[in-house]
């Protein structure tokens, strides 16, 4: 298969004097895995360029390789690497057309040609600063440090964190970065050492040739890279603060992409003498080249969706059941800096599929559970737990309710959800809240956004069940209202609602959702969302549905804000 398409590629003359190559030849080649290739030559540029062109076992699921047979013919250009490997294909998105082999064989030709020709007329030497890392990588350095300096444009002092060995393991601007790392937890710093080091970012203009494999950048040139693209001031601020030198130096570099972020490199100055050697003084040449791994948020959220904007936001989440546990775990994936867990329950066997702690935590108080679990998960997000009932300890400190952006209620208990509707809404300044339950036999669930103070409120979604008035009932939910859904298995005290984890799962996601867009200002008003699953099962229980889960979802779109009664008793006419 491979070697008949790599003969019909000879065939079709894309390769001037094309030719199959021996299976020595072969193993000469630098390419992992490559079992049939091809040389012949191509013109770029005027020049006349050898290239060999190879596929491995899963060709055509995989790409062909394309290299230059002179690494070094065209000099140091961008996407050629060591052995002359040409990347030519960012391979994120392609989707390969397997049916046509020798199609993909000359596409790689072209592409590598049309990469080999932006090298010569220099029209793609910003790519060296896009892959400055790669290059980096090119010269092994053997040290790797983790950075959670936030990279700025302004030269400034750093700390490098030293264990008692003598490796540095992290840099960062201040104690208070790497803390957030870890959660706030300090344990980690308590047995290293601080050293300072220097941040220098360079400027956006002009594109730094990365040191080819093996050449690594000698003092004289670091001196003259950065000489030349620092401005005056950082300049004059480097120069500042170089005055004091240790035996050894960390200097950190900041290259600009053209992305407007910023790639790290670090330059280990060993045996420093007579002053720092940025800046006149001397030390082993040349420096140690040392790889920088970005930790910092302003890199880490936006490449997993997360939004660093709301890393001042405090967040309640109260009720931390199989809903309640979901969004406080996809809550400290969106960028939300702080999250208080409010819940006495503990965690059992009988929650286990439908929770998402699992068997985690069994017999430990769910909130305590989430926090472990989300601190071994994930960085940047401070949690605080608290193990007594809402309604007995709203008062204290940890829960007063306008220390919080969103208090986010999944308790399962609409009476107590009707009763902090009621306070928030007779708050001056009250923090925005959200109510999000599930319904029974997977029918479907529902997030309610609400701003105190506005109209539309959790107590418009009720109405009296009877003339009595002893009992509320649903205007919204989608199964009949007043049956009790309860299922029980043991006996009085044992009763559950009949919902799975994926019921939960997609509740959460639709409630957080709702939260991010009433946290950053898309949602102004209001409004009731709803999913809608399938009645099967609630009618096989022998239920039956209401009259608003005949709605579309579209309908129910278009009537998000459409539930609110002007008679409210919380958010009515008459109470403004
Ligand atoms: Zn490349
Ligand atoms: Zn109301």
């Amino acid at each position: 298969m491979q070697e008949k398409a790599l003969t019909d590629f000879i065939s079709s003359g894309a390769l001037h004097k094309g030719r199959m190559l021996s299976e020595d030849e072969i193993a000469l080649l630098k390419g992992e895995g490559v079992t049939f290739a091809v040389e012949g030559y191509i013109t770029v540029g005027g020049n006349d360029v050898v290239l060999r062109v190879g596929v491995d076992d899963l060709f055509p699921q995989s790409l062909p390789k394309v290299y230059l047979n002179d690494p070094d013919m065209l000099g140091f250009i961008p996407h050629v690497g060591p052995g002359g490997s040409i990347c030519y294909a960012d391979t994120e998105g392609i989707i390969l057309n397997t049916e046509y082999p020798v199609s993909l064989l000359n596409d790689a030709v072209t592409c590598a040609a049309q990469v080999l020709e932006e090298g010569i007329t220099g029209t793609n030497r910003v790519d060296f600063m896009d892959e400055f890392m790669v290059y980096w990588g090119r010269l092994s350095p053997s040290k790797l440090i983790l950075s959670f300096v936030r990279p700025e444009e302004r030269v400034r002092r750093v700390y490098a964190y030293y264990d008692s060995d003598g490796n540095c393991s992290w840099i960062a601007a201040d104690d208070s970065s790497v803390c957030s790392f870890f959660n706030y937890d300090l344990s980690p710093m308590k047995s290293l050492t601080q050293r300072s080091a220097i941040y220098i970012p360079l400027e956006k203009a002009a594109p730094i040739t990365p040191p080819e494999p093996d050449k690594q950048w000698t003092i004289d040139e670091v001196r003259g890279i950065v000489k030349s693209n620092v401005s005056d001031q950082n300049l004059r601020e480097m120069q500042r603060l170089c005055k004091k030198a240790k035996i050894e130096e960390l200097v950190v570099l900041g290259l600009p992409r053209s992305s407007g972020e910023f790639t790290l490199v670090g330059l280990l100055f060993h045996q420093v003498t007579g002053g720092h050697p940025l800046i006149g003084g001397t030390a082993k040449d040349p420096p140690e080249p040392v790889l920088i791994l970005r930790c910092d948020p302003q890199y880490l959220w936006p490449r997993g969706g997360g939004d660093v904007n709301l890393s001042t936001v405090n967040v309640m989440v109260v009720g931390c059941g199989s809903v309640g546990g979901h969004i406080a775990l996809a809550l400290a994936r969106t960028g939300i800096g702080k999250l208080t867990l409010v819940d006495y329950d503990k965690m059992e066997l009988e929650n286990i599929f439908r929770h998402i702690l699992g068997r985690d935590g069994l017999g430990a108080f769910k909130t305590k559970a989430l926090k472990a679990q989300i601190e071994r998960k994930y960085p940047f997000v401070e949690v605080s737990t608290c193990e007594q009932d809402i309604r007995q300890i709203v008062n204290c400190e940890l829960t007063k309710l306008n220390m919080f952006d969103l208090v986010l209620f999944a308790t399962g208990n609409p009476t107590t959800e009707l009763h902090f509707n009621k306070l928030l809404h007779g708050m001056e300044k009250g923090p925005l809240a959200l109510f999000s339950w599930v319904e029974p036999y997977g029918i479907g669930g529902h997030a309610f956004l609400t701003r105190p103070g506005t109209s539309g409120c959790l107590q418009c979604l009720y109405e009296p069940a009877d003339d009595r008035q002893a009992a509320l009932h649903s205007r919204v939910c989608f199964a009949e209202p007043g049956r009790s859904f309860g299922k029980d298995d043991l006996g009085c005290g044992s009763r559950y609602t009949p919902y799975s984890g994926l019921d939960a799962e997609r509740t959460a996601g639709m409630t957080v959702r709702l939260a991010l867009d009433g946290l950053n200002g898309r949602e102004q008003g209001n409004p009731l969302i709803s999913w809608k699953g399938s009645k099967d099962s609630l009618e096989a229980a022998g239920f039956e549905t209401s009259y608003r889960y005949g709605q579309s979802l579209d309908q129910m779109h278009d009537r998000r804000y459409e539930y609110v009664r002007s008679d409210c008793p919380v958010c009515g006419d008459s109470i403004r």
